[in-house]
C-alpha cells in the first residue's frame, strides 16, 4: 500500500504533511496536484508532522492535498553514460532539452538520466566461484577514454559468491551481467546501473590515504605557490567578477585528472547557460577530443527552486565518488557554494530554526564540512587508488571573508586561493592574491625557493605600500629593487595568459625549470646605477620571460628563449658582486 500523507501547510518551497505510517529522514515524497507529481525530500520529522522541501515551484499546492511517500532516499542513478552529461540537481538530462525548452523542464516531469536502449560492449572480469564484496569489479565497458567498471552495488553488505557472469558482448543497462549469492544462499542479479542515496558518502573502499601528492592544475600560481593535493580540498573565495568561474573552467580543462564533475550553481541564470554552450566546444588538451567526454555537469541557476540547488551539490559529489571507485582521479568543482548555502538558509528560515550568524543555520559548518569530507584519496580492494578532489568557490558579499560560508569552508579546506578585487581590476589574472592565499599541501617546485618567493612578494608589497606615502624619491635603491623584483615575479610568473595556447597551461616539469631559473635570476645581484636603470633592467627581463612563457615546452624555441634570458642577465650582472663577496661585505 502506498504511504500517503496530507498537506497541512505550504510555505514557499516547503510543505508540511501529517502522516500515519512510518516515514524516514531524506526519503522522497511526491506532492500531488491534478496530474502532476512534484518531487520532494523529507527534511524533518516532528511527531506526526513531516516537513518536505519541494524541488519544484509549489504554486497550486494546497492544504488538504496529498503527499505520496516512497520510502526511498533521494538517490542518484549510477552507470555507464554519465560522462558527457549535463543534468540538473535531480539528474534530469538537460543536454537534449537544451535548445528545445530553454534548459527548463516542465514542472513535474522527470527523465531517466541514463539511456536504457544504448548497448555497451561488456567484458567480464570476475569468474564463477569468485568471492566478491561491494565495489568489486565484475566487468568493464569502455566509456569515452576510460574503462568503466561494472561493480557489485555499493549497498550490498557482506561477502558474495559469483554464480553467473555474462559473456563478452553487448549489453543494455538493465540487462543482468552477473548473479551473486550471499552466504545464506540468496541470489541477486547485478545490472550495469545502481542507485545510491546522494547524501550518504560511498565507502566501498579499503582504506583512506593521506592526500600528499600534488594535483597538477597547470596554473602556475596554484601549483608553485598554493598547491592542491590529489584527494584534497581547496576553497576559492572572491567577489563577483574576480574570475572564480574562469579559474574553474581553466582547471576543468587542464588539471591532470581522469574525470571532472562540475556543480554549477549559477550566480546569474544566463551564466550556466553560457557554460553549457561553451563547454561542449572545448577541446581536451590531452586527447584532442571534446572535453565533455570526460566531464559531467550538474547545474542549477539561481532561478531554479532552492531545494533543487541543494540537491545538485550532492548529486555531483555522488557521481564523483562513483568514478573514484573505478580507481580514477576525479576533480569536483563547485561554483558557487554560496548559492548552495543560501538555499540552506532559505529552507532553515522557513523551518523557523534558530538562526546562526547572518541567518545561516547553526549547522552550516557541519554541512559544509560533511561535503568537503567526501573528498579523499582511497585504496580500493584490488589495490588501485582513486581520488576525489573538491574545489569550491565562495562569493562573499562585499568580498568580506569573515562571512560564515567562507569561514566554514576555511576550517576544512587544505588550500585557499583568495581572489582579490584589486588584482582583477588591474587585470592581473588569475587574480589569486599571493599575499593572502595559503596551502597545506606539497607542491611541484623546490620548497626553499617557494619560501624565498613568498618572502620577496611580501617585501615588495611592503615597499609598494611605503612608496604610496613617501614616493619613489623617498625610497632607497635597495627597497626599490625589491619592489621591482616582486613585480617582475608577479608579472612574468604568477600571472598567466588564459588566452595564449601555450601560456594557458604550464606542466609540472616546466614550472620546476622556469621557477628555478627565475629564483636564480632574482638572487643574482645586478649592476644598477639608479632607479631608472633598475626599472629598465626589470622591464627587459620581464619581457624576455613573458616571451619564454609563450614557447612550447620541450621545443628548440623554449631553449632559445631561456638562453636569451640568461644572456640578458649576464649583461646586467654586477661584476663586483659575486655571492661570496656580497657575504664578505655584509
Ligand atoms: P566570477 O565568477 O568571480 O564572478 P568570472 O570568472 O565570471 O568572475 O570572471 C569575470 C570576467 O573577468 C570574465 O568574463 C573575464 O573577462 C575576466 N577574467 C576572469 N579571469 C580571467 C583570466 N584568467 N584571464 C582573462 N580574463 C579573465
Ligand atoms: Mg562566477
Amino acid at each position: 500500500m502506498v504511504n500517503v500523507g496530507r498537506i497541512v501547510a505550504v510555505s514557499g518551497p516547503l510543505i508540511t504533511a501529517v502522516f500515519d505510517r512510518p516515514v524516514v529522514q531524506n526519503e522522497v515524497g511526491y506532492a500531488l496536484i491534478d496530474d502532476l507529481r512534484l518531487k520532494a525530500e523529507l527534511i524533518r520529522v516532528r511527531g506526526d508532522y513531516a516537513d518536505l522541501q519541494v524541488f519544484e515551484d509549489t504554486t497550486g499546492l494546497f492544504v488538504g492535498g496529498q503527499v505520496a511517500f516512497t520510502g526511498e532516499m533521494l538517490a542518484a542513478e549510477l552507470g555507464p553514460g554519465l560522462l558527457g552529461q549535463v543534468v540538473d540537481g535531480l539528474q534530469n538530462p538537460l543536454f537534449d532539452l537544451a535548445e528545445a525548452s530553454g534548459y527548463f523542464l516542465p514542472r513535474g516531469s522527470y527523465l531517466a538520466p541514463l539511456d536504457r536502449e544504448r548497448r555497451w560492449p561488456f567484458t567480464p572480469h570476475a569468474r564463477v566461484g569468485d568471492e566478491v564484496r561491494a565495489g568489486d569489479t565484475l566487468g568493464t565497458v569502455p566509456e569515452g577514454q576510460i574503462a568503466h567498471r561494472v561493480m557489485v552495488p555499493f549497498g550490498w553488505r557482506g561477502r558474495w559468491t559469483v554464480r553467473e557472469v555474462a559473456e563478452a558482448g553487448e549489453a543494455r543497462l538493465d540487462d543482468p551481467v552477473a548473479t551473486l549469492e550471499d552466504d545464506r544462499g540468496h541470489a541477486r542479479t547485478v545490472t550495469m546501473v545502481q542507485r545510491w542515496p546522494v547524501k550518504v558518502p560511498i565507502r566501498a573502499y579499503d582504506q583512506r590515504l593521506r592526500p600528499a601528492e600534488p594535483l597538477v592544475t597547470k596554473i602556475r600560481i596554484v601549483d608553485t605557490l598554493f598547491p592542491v593535493a590529489r584527494g584534497g580540498t581547496f576553497c576559492v573565495p572572491g567577489p563577483f567578477g574576480a574570475g572564480k568561474t574562469v579559474l574553474q573552467q581553466l582547471m576543468s580543462r587542464h588539471a591532470e585528472v581522469d574525470v571532472v564533475v562540475v556543480a554549477a550553481c549559477g550566480e546569474r541564470a544566463g551564466e550556466v547557460v553560457e557554460t553549457l554552450r561553451e563547454f561542449p566546444e572545448l577541446i581536451d588538451p590531452r586527447t584532442g577530443r571534446s572535453l565533455m567526454e570526460r566531464t559531467v555537469i550538474v547545474c542549477n541557476t539561481s532561478s531554479m527552486p532552492v531545494a533543487a540547488r541543494e540537491a545538485s551539490v550532492y548529486t555531483a559529489v555522488t557521481v564523483a565518488e562513483y568514478y573514484r571507485q573505478m580507481g580514477l582521479d576525479v576533480l569536483l568543482l563547485a561554483d558557487s557554494t554560496s548559492r548552495w548555502a543560501q538555499a540552506l538558509r532559505e529552507v532553515s528560515g522557513r523551518l523557523e530554526e534558530i538562526p546562526g550568524e547572518e541567518a545561516f543555520p547553526a549547522y552550516l559548518e557541519s554541512v559544509v564540512a560533511a561535503f568537503y569530507e567526501r573528498a579523499g584519496l582511497v585504496r580500493l580492494s584490488d589495490g588501485s587508488v582513486g581520488s576525489v578532489t573538491i574545489g569550491g568557490t565562495v562569493s562573499p558579499a562585499g568580498g568580506n571573508l569573515e562571512e560564515p560560508v567562507t569561514q566554514a569552508t576555511l576550517k576544512v579546506a587544505g588550500a585557499f586561493h583568495g581572489l582579490s578585487r584589486e588584482r582583477s581590476d588591474a587585470r592581473r589574472y588569475p587574480a589569486i592574491d599571493p599575499l593572502e592565499s595559503w596551502s597545506h599541501y606539497p607542491g611541484v617546485v623546490n620548497e626553499a625557493d617557494v619560501l624565498f618567493a613568498r618572502a620577496l612578494l611580501h617585501e615588495g608589497a611592503d615597499v609598494a605600500q611605503m612608496m604610496k606615502v613617501v614616493g619613489e624619491e623617498g625610497t632607497t635603491l635597495d627597497d626599490f629593487v625589491r619592489y621591482l623584483q616582486a613585480e617582475y615575479l608577479d608579472a612574468a610568473y604568477l600571472q598567466q595568459d588564459a588566452f595564449d595556447p601555450v601560456d594557458a597551461a604550464s606542466g609540472a616539469e616546466r614550472q620546476a625549470v622556469v621557477f628555478g631559473e627565475l629564483v636564480t635570476l632574482l638572487r643574482t645581484p645586478l649592476r644598477l646605477s639608479g632607479k631608472d636603470a633598475a626599472r629598465r633592467v626589470f622591464q627587459q627581463l620581464g619581457q624576455a620571460t613573458k616571451d619564454w612563457n609563450r614557447c612550447a615546452w620541450a621545443t628548440p624555441e623554449f631553449d632559445v628563449a631561456r638562453d636569451r634570458l640568461r644572456a640578458l642577465l649576464d649583461e646586467m650582472r654586477a661584476v663586483e658582486a659575486r655571492p661570496e663577496e656580497v657575504r664578505a661585505d655584509a
